[in-house]
């Protein structure tokens, strides 16, 4: 099949609006030119209101990973002792990569599917006396799990000097987080997600506090060193030769985020996992996470009358529709559904008339249509509510 008929419902990468392919097809430019200078302080500032702080917000050439480990690098020293929440793929990723750079780390193993309790989050603290940092993963991809960051965050505040890290590589651009009013200390992300851009670029923002610690930190880095991206940004110039081609995309990303307005960004998310969610309950699909800890961004399923690699299989080959599959141990129990960044409703309503089609010729047990309603049901009740407010 053509491949650019492929309906990418991945969580990462995610499709690219035309606009912004066109964006990234400009001639290139010099990075140390006056067009570059003006480009990124066109940039710089419009980032800003995606992490909820006033702080700056850097650009670092790299996939999300380079972010977490920049966080990591810059926020901590060899032997620190550190909390990581680990209720999947990407906070054992961040563990990984803490114990890589020789810290102390306390794992706090949440089930796979659940949010982690704030209250564990406290015992732990209390428990560890001396933790320097707090490492969150606000969406977990792998389950599609939405961890409460800002209620977390304002505890530790409360009782410690621990810094607080969030890894926000699938939820930035997609759900709402306000560093500045929540003290979170570095926030995360990569471009492939819901930002709309491919893969390559990432972003870290940090607060106040969090500079304190990078500047006095003496912990030897050079590519990841945040101190560098800082400074240079202040001339509109990155250390390294940014992939300036992305550098055009994000600023019409950003174009298009204004002209729709984050507030209405964030609830066509939540409209999306509304409909996506209430449509699997209708086709008798088991959702792997509860309502109150559900992302916007994901849905996992865990279906029990047939095969997750056989669905994806057949929505691949016959569709073109991709979706991803289970990580680590949940390789072949769940698949999961991206619905983040450049998508909408409309795109849900396809999708789920698809999946009728596949559970039909995988002999589930639903009545014909009733995903497709159930999601528009949940359209006119949430888009009422969204107009109400
Ligand atoms: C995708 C993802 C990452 C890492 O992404 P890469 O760009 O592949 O390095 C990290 N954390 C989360 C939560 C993610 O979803």
């Amino acid at each position: 099949m053509n491949r650019e008929w492929d309906l990418l419902h991945t969580p990462g990468p995610t499709p690219v609006p035309p606009s912004v392919e066109r964006a990234m097809n400009q001639p290139m430019i010099g990075h140390r030119g006056q067009k570059c200078k003006d480009l990124l302080k066109e940039i710089a500032p419009r980032l800003k209101p995606l992490f909820g702080t006033s702080e700056d917000v850097l650009i670092l050439s790299g996939s999300g990973t380079s972010a977490l480990e920049a966080a990591v690098v810059n926020a901590t020293r060899p032997g620190d002792e550190v909390i990581v929440v680990v209720a999947g793929a990407f906070g054992d990723r961040f563990a990984k990569i803490c114990e890589t750079y020789e810290l102390k780390v306390h794992r706090i193993e949440v089930e796979w599917g659940e949010a982690v309790d704030v209250e564990r989050v406290e015992s732990t603290l209390q428990a560890f006396e001396n933790t320097k940092a707090v490492f969150l993963t606000h969406c977990e991809t792998s389950t599609g799990v939405i961890h409460p960051v800002e209620e977390i965050a304002l505890r530790v505040k409360e009782i410690s000097q621990a810094l607080v890290v969030v890894d926000g590589v699938s939820s930035i651009g997609g759900v709402e987080i306000n560093m500045d009013r929540s003290g979170i200390d570095f926030v995360v992300t990569g471009s492939q997600k819901a930002m709309m851009l491919p893969p390559g670029l990432a972003f870290a923002a940090v607060s106040k506090y969090g500079w304190e610690v990078v500047e006095q930190n003496d912990r030897p880095r050079f590519y990841l060193d945040l101190r560098s991206y800082r400074n240079r940004l202040g001339e509109g110039q990155t250390p390294f030769t940014p992939p300036l081609s992305l550098l055009f995309g994000l600023s019409e990303v950003l174009n298009l985020l204004d002209e729709e307005g984050l507030k209405n960004v964030y609830h066509r998310h939540q409209l999306m996992k509304g409909m996506t969610r209430e449509a699997f309950k209708a086709l008798n699909l088991p959702l792997l996470v509860s309502e109150e800890a559900a992302s916007a961004t994901v849905t996992s399923v865990k279906p029990n009358t047939f095969q997750a690699e056989d669905l994806r299989k057949m929505a691949r080959e016959e569709f073109g529709l991709i979706l991803a599959g289970g990580q680590k141990h949940m390789k072949g129990q769940v698949f999961r559904v991206g619905h983040m960044g450049y998508c909408r409703s409309s795109q849900v309503l396809q999708y789920i008339g698809i999946l009728e089609i596949i559970l039909k010729r995988l002999g589930h047990d639903f009545t014909s249509g009733a995903g497709v309603a159930a999601a528009q049901e949940a359209y006119l009740e949430i888009i009422k509510e969204v107009q109400e407010c």
